[in-house]
């Protein structure tokens, strides 16, 4: 998965082959990562952040619930993986429901047959849940995670004032791409 840079600090990908734009902030000391998209591109995802910087990836982002933000979760699992509240609510009403043992493997079988192009994406899946989540805002140094709704309730931006960068999530659409 390529990384392109987009400031001093962030660098995200842009070419839509796996799914929504990823990407990650440039910290002191660490390195902080945003959404995840499927387990296989965020394993990728993954080695991309070790070519671009050295530092550890500490913390992991997520700006919504859907599947090409929160299915790579595990490939962050060493990581602070925060959401919204709701976020983590709707994986675990999910985790009783659609993506229960049983519901996920018939879901996985659904993808293969409709979709079939894209199912190697989801290739190992198994659900990582947020470690932890907050309320209407989360900061970290130089950085703002803030819950504004939207695209959907847990919907939150990352947003990096010394770089006017603002990772929307899908809150913003350029013709098709997030
Ligand atoms: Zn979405």
């Amino acid at each position: 998965m390529r990384l392109d840079k987009v400031t001093e600090r962030v660098y995200a990908n842009c070419d839509s082959e796996t799914g929504g734009n990823v990407g990650i902030v440039l910290m002191d000391d660490a390195v902080v990562a945003v959404d995840a998209q499927y387990p296989v591109s965020a394993y990728r995802f993954r080695e991309s952040i070790a070519t671009v910087s050295p530092k550890p990836v500490t913390h992991l982002l997520l700006t919504h619930v859907h599947w090409d933000h929160v299915f790579g979760n595990q490939a962050f699992e060493d990581c602070t993986i925060v959401s919204q509240r709701r976020l983590k609510e709707k994986m675990e009403e999910n985790l009783r429901g659609e993506w229960a043992p049983g519901n996920l493997e018939k879901m996985l079988e659904d993808i293969k047959a409709n979709r079939p192009e894209r199912a190697w994406l989801f290739e190992g899946l198994r659900i990582v849940l947020p470690t932890e989540t907050f309320e209407e805002r989360y900061t970290l140094p130089g950085l703002e995670f803030i819950n504004l709704g939207g695209h959907s309730d847990c919907s939150s931006v990352v947003y990096v004032p010394e770089e006017r960068v603002l990772f929307a999530g899908d809150n913003l659409f350029a013709k098709t791409f997030p």
